[in-house]
């Protein structure tokens, strides 16, 4: 059900025909630009690279440095709306943005989630259950706090850290040197880290969900993830999950966004421990890959609500039609990524009943790198999942 928070003082809509601007060219930002555009808005990217997703469907693609305000304040200016697609640009963009027109969810949502320091300490802070974990400033504190936390653990940069970059799994206590040397130790002084228990987790969930200008939530179904190398690899709705743990996972996730003022879209990513707790592992103030597949598979998809969100439009349904799946295409799959001798087979895939390709753009497919992703809509989750693995195979195959 919906729930209703303090209204905005301006909640005027930002209606069709309005330019929004996405910060990042990414395919979150490609996908985003399309469902804008499919509902009459104009979209501006602003990016750091000309070659980028999104520059392929947006109106107008702004090129220049994140860390250069003048830069940002020439794109913003024809704007209406701005949100974002990725949350790794200093914090003061979103601050040079802000001060020309509104950014939807508001500069400081950025700040505390593109830190994983800060982000813990928001969690901690608002009562949010997470894995145990202490913020490491040198090799001191790092000794410290694997004698709290114990071994196995993981040792995570604090800043600028996705898909599995950023991170070295400590074992034995013969891995904390390397780790601190790889992960912490600079020239120029410390990096700060963040040392997380490592969770036994029976699953890992995502919920994404909305926020409307009204303070009005939606949430879509938890999606269940499973990753490889720690970069996402399939996911799946509906979950399967116990009732306490799937309503729980709702309310914390929602319970999240209300607490960071969100407007927009943001994802919580949870590890389900073996006897059902619900830990918050991380928060992404957007769009997710968990959620490309409410594409085909819900009344409205995760770009669509976004856009709704951040123009202060009611929040669509995240009714589910039907079981989906969702597998990454990384760039392992082509031969330039360190793949098979041929370049991947698309109609192969597209022969599997149900399916539907996605692919980016990428001119680079390194080892890694998200390129595309293939979902489909199935009777049962279980055939959903078979069809976008055989469809991978299938494009994939040596
Ligand atoms: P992250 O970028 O922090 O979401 O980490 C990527 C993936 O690594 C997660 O989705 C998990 O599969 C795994 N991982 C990260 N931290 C932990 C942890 N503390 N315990 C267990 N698995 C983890």
């Amino acid at each position: 059900m919906p729930t209703a928070g303090s209204p905005r003082v301006d909640a005027r809509p930002i209606l069709p025909g309005a330019t929004l601007g996405i910060l990042g060219g990414g395919q979150l930002g490609s996908m985003f630009a399309m469902a804008a555009r499919r509902m009459g808005y104009r979209v501006e990217a602003i990016s750091d690279v000309a070659d980028c997703p999104a520059a392929r469907h947006c109106d107008r693609l702004h090129v220049g440095c994140y860390d250069d305000p003048a830069f940002l304040a020439a794109a913003a200016a024809g704007l209406d709306v701005v949100t974002f697609e990725f949350e790794n640009v200093p914090a003061a963009a979103g601050e040079a943005l802000a001060a020309v027109v509104p950014v939807r969810p508001h500069p400081q949502v950025l700040f505390t989630t593109q830190d994983r320091g800060r982000e813990k300490e928001f969690l901690v802070r608002h009562g949010f259950a997470c894995a145990p974990h202490r913020l490491i400033r040198s090799r001191a504190e790092l000794e410290a706090a694997v004698a709290v936390i114990g071994l196995p653990a993981v040792l995570k940069t604090a800043a600028f850290g996705y898909d599995g970059k950023g991170q070295a799994m400590l074992v034995t206590a013969d891995d904390v040197e390397p780790a601190w040397i790889t992960l912490g130790a600079r020239p120029g002084g410390p990096r700060e880290c963040v040392l997380e228990g490592w969770v036994d987790f029976d699953c890992e969930i995502s919920v994404v969900a909305a926020r409307g200008l009204d303070g009005t939530t939606v949430a879509f179904a938890p999606s269940r993830n499973s990753h490889a190398r720690h970069i996402l690899d399939v996911s799946s709705v509906p979950a399967g999950l116990p009732e306490p743990v799937h309503a729980a996972a709702i309310d914390i996730a929602t319970r999240v966004l209300v607490a960071l003022d969100v407007v927009g879209v943001a994802c919580v990513e949870f590890f389900v421990t073996k006897d059902g707790r619900v830990l918050v592992n991380e928060i992404a103030p957007r769009t997710h890959n968990s959620g490309h597949l409410t594409i085909e598979a819900c009344e409205t998809s995760q770009f669509e609500q976004q856009v709704r969100a951040v123009c202060g439009l009611p929040l669509g349904s995240t009714r589910q039609l039907a079981p989906a799946a969702m597998a990454n295409l990384l760039g392992d799959c082509w031969h330039a990524g360190g793949g098979p001798s041929r370049e991947p087979d698309w109609a192969a895939a597209l022969a599997v009943p149900g399916v539907r390709l996605h692919l980016y753009g990428k001119s680079e497919p390194n080892p890694g790198r998200k390129m595309g992703h293939v979902t489909a809509v199935a009777d049962s989750v279980a055939e959903a999942v078979a069809r976008v693995t055989a469809a991978r195979r299938a494009a994939c195959r040596a």
